[in-house]
């Protein structure tokens, strides 16, 4: 008698919404675009945002920057997955990109603030959440001083709620350190956490 292929006994293996936030100037963009740059095989999610393109930063790339009106009407019509302002700008995902790739069966990936994390959680209870952290809150002061993108006040604030946010960890599935120099430990802690995911007896199912 054949025997009958293992794989084909198995449920199959479903694309995963991965969340990867943390606290302001833990690195995600370096994160994202190292992932960019590696053509990680994933569908990595543009957020519009109604702030000012920063030097170097790209349309399309970095995010959809958006006016004030055009992000009011994204709302109106239901067009982003969440929504949040962050030091005064507005921040969302436009949702049909998002829906289109799981639809494939591409797995998605969303760089997002704490207060965001929450409500995609909230909405999408499957979702992957990962928490990137530095070692210490002094390492996280001088890479946001380093920046040199915020005035004194603004890096005061952003280093306040950085120790509000730290106590939303639990709501997280993993925590990866990014430590100082070793982008490329961070970038295969995040590899190994969806490989895991992959290998799961029971899958995750995100759906929109
Ligand atoms: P920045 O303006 O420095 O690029 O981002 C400011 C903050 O907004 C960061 O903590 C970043 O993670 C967050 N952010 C970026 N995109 C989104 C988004 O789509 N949703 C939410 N909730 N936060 C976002």
């Amino acid at each position: 008698m054949k025997s009958k292929k293992v794989s084909s006994l198995l449920p199959p293996v479903q694309p995963l919404l991965i969340v990867i936030s943390g606290l302001s100037g833990v690195g995600k963009d370096t994160v994202l675009a190292k992932l960019r740059k590696s053509k990680f095989p994933a569908h990595i999610s543009v957020t519009s945002t109604t702030r000012s393109r920063r030097p170097g930063e790209k349309e399309g790339v970095d995010y959809y920057f958006v006016t004030q009106d055009k992000f009011r009407e994204m709302i109106k019509k239901d067009e982003l997955l969440e929504h949040a302002t962050v030091y005064g700008n507005s921040y969302g995902p436009p949702k049909q990109p998002i829906q289109k790739a799981l639809k494939a069966g591409q797995d998605v990936i969303l760089r997002i603030d704490v207060q965001g994390a929450a409500t995609i959680k909230k909405k999408v209870p499957q979702a992957l959440l990962i928490f990137l952290i530095t070692m210490t809150l002094d390492e996280l002061e001088k890479r946001l001083r380093k920046r040199h993108t915020e005035t004194p006040a603004e890096l005061e604030l952003r280093l306040k709620t950085a120790k509000k946010e730290l106590e939303s960890i639990p709501m997280f599935d993993y925590v990866v350190i990014n430590r100082e120099g070793k982008i490329d430990q961070t970038i295969a802690d995040i590899s190994a956490i969806i490989t895991a995911e992959k290998c799961r007896a029971v899958q995750r199912v995100c759906k929109l």
